[in-house]
């Protein structure tokens, strides 16, 4: 067996005990003489995985007792429709920041059902930055708040929430989820693309305060309306059972290496690893300000596109994989997600050193 350093944005690099758990399971989960895949999703040996992935989820992240967990599909892009969709009320008025090419989306799938405020935007310097948000920023009218806590193209994170006071406040949470604690309770809605800190794509994991439930708009599809999900606990029509079995695994190896605040503190580490080597460089250097560098997704630049190109042909060849930086932002770009290894960041940093030697 041969295993990469990969530094993919997403899907991304899932731990290997996970990996080979799901081997060893694969043609005959548990006695059961039958793969998860082929399980019916009714049944008792499903649905005590899905249960326990979303007991385990809860534990994690200690989520509330009155929010609802729902495991969805249609990635977080899904989700961008299912936001207003679900929250907005007669106002159909939302305040919306925009931090890049995954909140605009956001934004254009908000505004073809009511109204959207821009209140803060980072694009006149290529989303490089976090606005900062001051109370007289919001909307009076507003029905929520959408943010997106990791901007995983550009290498931004908010390095504090908003405080938007009575207001709820959604997160698209897709690229930092499980890297960190968040306090759910601060939350009306946080929403993820699994296939980051999760488990594989394919599942969607919603987390919604359950007084938000139930107010769809009229023209809410029925699959897409959060009463729907939450009343059927995600069994409305079959769930995507073997990545919720996958994720399952995932949260157990979490809580198995120390939970959320081990992953922190190892995430912390291997960003700082890089960030300090990027700093005093003379080669290479981050794009994002250091207030609001991501721990997750660390883009960087050499300033000349023919050595980055080098750079990233040289990266591949030894092993370090999938390190090109979105096009909208160019050069490189270390996806460190919490199964991403301290060993990876190690070897990467090595490598630069090196090449910086020889390129320099
Ligand atoms: N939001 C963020 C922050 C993302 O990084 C991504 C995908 N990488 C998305 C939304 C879209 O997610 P999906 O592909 O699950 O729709």
């Amino acid at each position: 067996m041969s295993r990469c350093f990969n530094f993919s944005a997403g899907p991304a690099t899932l731990p290997l005990e996970v990996l080979q758990q799901a081997q060893n399971d694969l043609v005959d989960y548990q006695g059961t003489g039958m793969s998860v895949m082929e399980m019916s999703h009714r049944g008792k040996d499903y649905m005590a995985i899905h249960q326990n992935a979303e007991r385990n989820l809860r534990a994690l992240m200690d989520i509330p007792v009155n929010y609802s967990v729902l495991f969805l599909q249609g990635g977080a892009s899904t989700q961008f429709t299912a936001i207003p969709l679900n929250l907005f009320s007669f106002n159909r008025t939302a305040d919306y920041v925009n931090t890049g090419a995954w909140a605009k989306k956001a934004i254009a799938e908000a505004k073809r059902y009511g109204r959207v405020q821009i209140i803060a935007s980072s694009e006149d310097r290529n989303f490089n930055y976090i606005p900062t948000l001051t109370p007289d920023l919001y909307s009076a009218d507003a029905d929520y708040v959408h943010i997106t806590s990791n901007n995983t193209i550009y290498g931004t994170c908010y390095p504090m929430l908003p405080d938007v006071a009575n207001k709820a406040l959604v997160c698209d949470m897709s690229s930092d989820i499980l890297s960190k604690p968040y306090d759910v309770s601060k939350f009306g809605v946080i929403y993820a693309g699994a296939q980051k800190n999760i488990g594989p794509a394919g599942l969607t994991i919603v987390i919604v305060r359950d007084d938000l439930i139930g107010n769809a708009l009229d023209i809410t599809p029925t699959m897409l309306n959060y009463q729907t999900q939450a009343d059927s606990g995600s069994m409305f029509n079959t769930p995507p059972c073997f990545i919720i079995y996958m994720a399952g695994l995932v949260f157990e190896w979490m809580l198995g290496n120390g939970g959320i605040d081990a992953m922190e503190v190892r995430n912390k580490e291997k960003a700082k690893l890089l960030y300090d080597f990027l700093d005093q460089s003379a080669l290479f250097s981050a794009t994002v300000e250091g207030y609001a560098r991501s721990i997750m997704n660390i883009p960087f630049v050499t300033g000349d596109e023919a050595l980055d190109k080098l750079f990233l042909s040289q990266a591949e060849a030894n092993n370090l994989k999938s390190i090109k930086g979105h096009r909208s932002v160019g050069g490189m770009r270390a996806s460190i997600y919490n199964a991403f290894s301290k060993e990876g960041v190690e070897t990467l940093v090595e490598f630069m050193r090196e090449f910086e030697k020889s390129n320099g």
